[in-house]
């Protein structure tokens, strides 16, 4: 079984790589599979389907198989997350063997893995669940084959992304995702992208990728094939830039996730012209250690 895991800070294009992923014949995207347990359980949010994560047939095979017999706790599995899974826990949990509340955690995530295999039979599952602390847990299960995308977007795009809210289309009417002012989300940016180099250079060596979003823009098709490393079958898309996006059951992530259909896609860079200096000011500075790693110039 293989499992592709993207890495990244929101806003940084993981939905709509994970969405275009999931469009190939012999893969199965979960999306943001982190967020089951809360999200999707707990809260009654939707699935990409449309339907309520607790009513779509995709996800009631995949739980039943994953505990054929047993009674779902979702709620408890949520509290286990938020105990063991924060960001702030990534290195502990890439630390030799996990022991104790964090071993649960994991062996739960490895039955929802493996329950996907499974079920839907796909020769690789997209997890775009974007926290390192998932990835690294997801590094916890040898007998996955497990891969790293690490994806990074200029942080001052970003940061002006984070001003616009969006609203939660998958939550009740008029739930916006929370927006963040440009030094917290840069501060974010640059913890979240130390965290995810980390495992790139320690459990996912030889077995990761960065992806710049600006790069993905310029060439979609190129970027996901090399992703991808194999050529799979049912190609999603029509030209260079053009992608037919299929239904997907999506657990959570970015709105854009409901999108089908044929989507142009296009680079997203109103922040150039619209974004104030003083946001702009900040997040460069904020960003500066590993701004121009990722070869973004200062003077933006
Ligand atoms: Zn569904």
């Amino acid at each position: 079984m293989k499992v592709l895991y993207i890495a990244g800070w929101g806003r940084s294009g993981t939905t709509i790589v994970d969405n275009i992923l999931g469009s190939y014949d012999s893969v199965f995207t979960c999306g943001e599979l982190f967020y089951l347990w809360r999200r999707g359980l707990t809260e009654g949010r939707r699935c990409g389907c449309g339907e309520q994560l607790n009513r779509c047939g995709t996800w009631r095979d995949i739980l039943h198989t994953a505990y054929a017999g047993e009674k779902l706790k979702p709620k408890h599995t949520a509290a286990l997350q938020r105990r063991v899974a924060r960001v702030r826990d990534t290195r502990r949990l890439t630390r030799a063997e996990l022991t104790g509340e964090a071993a649960r955690y994991r062996d739960e995530m490895r039955r929802i893995y493996t329950a996907i295999h499974t079920v839907t039979g796909a020769e690789v599952i997209v997890d775009s669940s974007k926290t390192p602390a998932g990835a690294a847990v997801l590094a916890q299960m040898p007998e996955i084959e497990s891969y790293l995308v690490h994806m990074v977007r200029d942080p001052r795009a970003v940061a002006y992304s984070w001003k616009r809210p969006k609203e939660h289309l998958d939550a009740h009417a008029g739930r916006t995702m929370q927006p963040h002012g440009a030094a917290e989300s840069t501060v974010h940016w640059l913890a979240w992208n130390l965290l995810i180099e980390g495992l790139a250079r320690g459990p996912f060596a030889g077995r990761s990728r960065r992806l710049r979003y600006e790069d993905f823009v310029a060439a979609p098709r190129r970027a996901v094939e090399s992703l991808l490393g194999v050529s799979l079958g049912g190609c999603p898309f029509q030209d260079e830039t053009t992608v037919q996006l299929r239904a997907n059951h999506t657990v959570s992530g970015n709105p854009s996730r409901f999108r089908t259909g044929t989507v142009e896609l296009r680079a997203d860079d109103a922040w150039r012209s619209d974004q104030p200096w003083r946001p702009r000011v900040v997040s460069t500075a904020i960003s500066l250690p590993l701004l121009h790693r990722y070869g973004y110039a200062s003077a933006a």
